[in-house]
């Protein structure tokens, strides 16, 4: 046995005692511990959901349309039947939701002008769509909302949290479908001077731009020689005009071929903002691996949509609709991640309100905490994780990236 001289018996004693008392167990228990820290009271609170791609306007827009003016019932049955998930300003701001890019999308201009043709009124209507937002915002969601019209409003907007008296949502207007262009690249312009931040190029139809991935099997897109022909020169042009403006591109909706042909077109990052992986999730609406891991790898984020029946693959709608839960999207969520090579790649586009099936746990935004609590399960209690994917990540490439509104 060593024997240890009084310097080294000293020197030994004085290490053995500063582990001691660096171990939080044993401060506890001796008096030689350190002033107690006492959590502060004033923290920021943490961030709750910055959403990538949300309808709070949909079924006001549809309300609008002659038909439902005509015969108001059959807004109420579409909204009752087949748009199970809701999105109410109070409750969100309530909820402490920081961040929504609110999705335009005008049915008509998608649907009445199959199967290819773009509608030349397509614009107007998506004008119509933002300023009833912006009316929206203005009047009875003052309270709760406020227009984000570009990315310095944005930053600023979120710097005041919930708690305080003048917290508000940040809203985002953001297209869904390039048959808002109605054919004339022109009108890019237009909404970059409003403030769009992203479009996704296509959406259920090919109207010229780009084809379109099925996303439920009652929707197939009968108009494009599914899944050949990609995006067209147009879709090309479409994408090259966006990155000059700053607006986003958004690849959501787009067939593998199209996806492809945007990656090797664009420059900049692109973002799928309500979108699953196919691995995980058989449809076509997915996407491919290698395409996650490249739009990743250059600057891109992929949003986790939360229909059960696209984060999985349940047999049909219906059996979607009875047994989907919130653990589809926390597996894909997992999943994006780890195939990203990142959490910071991952963020969340519920497409709420968006005539989209709900899991059992959830049909409101506002109940977005019931998926933060999962997610904290799934990633070990790690907080930080987990407000990254459900806002934080959203929030920098929006400020990173988006740069129109400035007109
Ligand atoms: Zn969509």
């Amino acid at each position: 046995m060593r024997t240890l001289t009084r310097r080294g018996f000293l020197r030994s004693a004085l290490g053995s005692a500063a582990a001691m008392c660096s171990s939080a167990s044993i401060l506890s228990a001796m008096s030689c511990a350190a002033p107690k820290v006492t959590p502060s009271t004033n923290e920021t609170p943490r961030r709750v959901l910055a959403d990538l791609h949300v309808h709070p306007m949909l079924n006001a827009w549809l309300r609008r349309t002659p038909i439902a003016v005509r015969y108001p019932i059959l807004a109420t049955i579409a909204e009752t039947e087949f748009n199970p998930t809701k999105v109410s300003w109070q409750r969100c701001h309530e909820a402490g939701v920081d961040l929504m890019c609110a999705a335009h999308f005008n049915l008509g201009d998608e649907w009445l002008s199959m199967p290819t043709d773009p509608n030349p009124r397509a614009p107007s209507s998506t004008m119509l769509m933002m300023d009833l937002l912006e009316q929206e915002l203005a009047g009875p969601a003052a309270p709760y909302a406020t227009l984000a019209k570009n990315h310095v409003q944005l930053a600023d907007l979120l710097r005041v949290r919930k708690g305080d008296p003048d917290f508000r949502i940040a809203v985002v207007h953001t297209i869904e479908g390039g048959h808002a262009l109605g054919g004339d690249l022109e009108v890019l312009g237009s909404l970059a001077r409003r403030g769009a931040a992203s479009m996704t190029i296509t959406h259920f139809f090919n109207k010229g731009i780009a084809t379109a991935a099925n996303a439920y099997p009652f929707f197939p897109d009968g108009s494009s020689p599914w899944p050949a022909q990609g995006a067209s020169a147009f879709g090309k042009e479409v994408v090259r005009r966006m990155e000059e403006l700053g607006m986003i591109v958004d690849i959501t909706h787009a067939s593998a071929t199209a996806v492809r042909d945007v990656l090797d077109c664009a420059h900049k990052p692109i973002v799928a903002s309500h979108s699953a992986a196919r691995t995980l999730a058989d449809h076509a609406y997915g996407l491919y691996d290698d395409h996650m891991q490249e739009i990743a790898q250059r600057g891109g984020l992929i949003g986790v949509i939360l229909d059960p029946y696209l984060l999985a693959n349940y047999a049909d709608v219906t059996l979607a609709k009875r047994h989907g839960s919130l653990r589809d999207a926390v597996r894909m969520v997992r999943y994006v991640a780890k195939i990203c090579g990142s959490h910071r790649s991952v963020a969340i586009g519920s497409d709420y309100s968006g005539y989209i099936g709900r899991s059992a746990e959830m049909n409101r935004l506002s109940q977005i905490g019931r998926l933060r609590s999962r997610l904290l399960k799934e990633f070990g209690e790690d907080e930080q994780v987990v407000e990254d994917i459900m806002a934080n990540n959203a929030i920098r490439f929006l400020r990173e990236n988006w740069r129109t509104g400035f007109a």
